[in-house]
């Protein structure tokens, strides 16, 4: 497939004042993931005594933290004028053989990839910052007319903001306004401009996983995959779930539907989809099974936007199972406390048949079932007097394990939350929901519960760390 490069120019020019009017601006282009290496190694130094380089990588650090887009910094010089595949910045006095234009500080080179799909993507981003001019770096109001020099740290922002994929702004506050001034840091206009390009999962509502089974539906209310990855032209409706994995494991999934034809995708954090299957036997049914390694990712569900098969729609019910295969446990989702504070708190758990070798979520019934969690409690509860909940729950039903070693239900003392030990609270907490039990001695040959693990101050008896997503047991014959 030929490659076509495109060489757009953005400037920033001297000019003094310019009214402000509009939300962010952006290129048209984007880098295909919100990471990108970046090599920087300018010589010398301000009047003020800071390096050009440490000004030029303070600039990348406000990014790297206040956005989702990723510099990863490579303290290296390359020539930014070579078409070379590496980004980079330096001084020059000229814009790679041609004149700079009057006042022109700095210049940004983007070189386009065509995409199989979409939008042109960003391949390389050079900065050229023009020598003959009088620089320095400091914070706060501008010297505009260069009795100390102008800041580079605040040019380099706005250059970085180019590199992005951002075009220059002119109603908000912004270090993307065309025209350099007091403005010494990222405003919000630019970081809601970068978070827009890359992290699409803030266009959209994201549910965590549960695995086990997840019934929803698709319809024109949900988020479209164009609203999901800015520049698709993609209108079909998109469910995310987002899921943690801290082992490696297998994911097996199953999409089923009467009315909506599935489409199944997994995509890492950044949403780059890895694996995908729109196309199993059964009439408008998914499959798909992945090897993932300890990562962050999503589970989206999906159809078309334009019918492709005659017996199925694009709207409709759909049920999904969810089964995760792994050689140890997994977190369950995110941490959440009953009166909403913030807890820094991590829950992970497993369900095994065969002492901890394998971890899953599906057994049959005949399966000698031992169900463990862990609780890296959060550092500030360590070493305080507290206690450890375990329920389960079964349709409407809830059931807690109490200090014997039952499970109580709790329709019985209505309000009241069973504990499973008082303790003083370690830095990791092991607790097992059930240790060798067999679903079929019970008599039980199809069941699904869903456990859920938490704990608590003795100081603060009412209140509850716990997660989001249940450990699930899919006992089926
Ligand atoms: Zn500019």
């Amino acid at each position: 497939m030929p490659r076509i490069h495109k060489i757009l120019l953005a400037s920033f020019l001297l000019i003094l004042s310019g009214s402000q009017l509009q939300a962010f601006e952006i290129d048209g282009g984007k880098w295909p993931t919100g990471e990108i290496e970046f090599y920087v190694g300018i010589d010398g130094m301000a009047a003020s005594g800071v390096t050009w380089n440490a000004a030029f990588i303070a600039a990348i650090d406000d990014w790297n933290t206040e956005t989702s887009f990723n510099f990863i910094l490579r303290e290296e010089n390359r020539d930014p004028c070579a078409s070379d595949g590496l980004s980079s910045v330096d001084f020059n006095d000229s814009f790679c053989g041609s004149e700079f234009g009057d006042n022109t500080l700095a210049v940004t080179l983007l070189r386009y990839n065509t995409a199989i799909l979409g939008e042109p993507t960003i391949a390389e981003a050079d900065i050229i910052i023009n020598q003959t001019e009088e620089f320095n770096v400091y914070d706060g109001k501008l010297d505009q007319f260069g009795i100390q020099g102008l800041d580079l740290r605040r040019i380099a922002l706005h250059e970085l903001g180019h590199v992005i994929g951002l075009d220059h702004e002119t109603t908000n506050a912004a270090i993307m306004a065309p025209n350099i001034g007091n403005l010494d840091r990222l405003q919000a206009d630019d970081i809601a401009g970068a978070e827009k390009l890359y992290d699409g999962a803030i266009n959209c509502a994201v549910a965590e996983l549960e695995f086990g089974s997840i019934i929803n539906s698709l319809d024109a209310n949900d988020c479209s995959v164009s609203e999901l990855l800015p520049g698709s032209s993609d209108t079909s409706p998109i469910d995310l779930y987002r899921f943690t994995l801290t082992s490696a494991a297998t994911l097996s999934l199953g999409m089923t539907s009467s009315t909506l034809d599935s489409v199944l995708l997994i995509a890492d954090e950044n949403l780059q989809v890895i694996a995908f299957d729109n196309n199993s036997i059964n009439q408008c049914d998914s499959s798909l099974t992945q090897f993932l390694q300890p990562g962050s990712y999503f589970l989206l569900a999906n159809t078309f936007d334009i019918p492709v098969k005659d017996e199925c729609g694009i709207s409709g019910d759909y049920k999904i199972k969810a089964v995760l295969s792994s050689g140890g446990l997994n977190p369950l989702g995110s941490s959440a406390s009953l009166t909403g504070v913030t807890v820094n708190a991590t829950f992970s758990g497993g369900i095994t048949s065969d002492n901890g070798v394998s971890f899953t979520n599906q057994f049959t019934p005949a399966a000698s079932l031992d169900i463990a969690a862990r609780i890296d409690i959060d550092p500030q509860h360590v070493g305080r007097a507290g206690f450890l909940v375990i329920a389960a729950v079964v349709d409407e039903q809830i059931l807690f394990l109490n200090e014997q070693g039952q499970f109580v239900d709790s329709a019985a003392s209505p309000g009241v939350i069973t504990r499973a030990s008082n303790k003083t609270l370690n830095a990791v907490e092991e607790l097992t929901a059930v240790d060798n039990l067999v679903p079929a001695s019970l008599g039980i040959s199809e069941i699904q519960v869903k456990f859920f693990f938490g704990y608590g101050l003795s100081s603060s008896p009412d209140e509850l760390y716990y997660h989001l997503a249940p450990l699930s047991l899919i006992v089926a014959p």
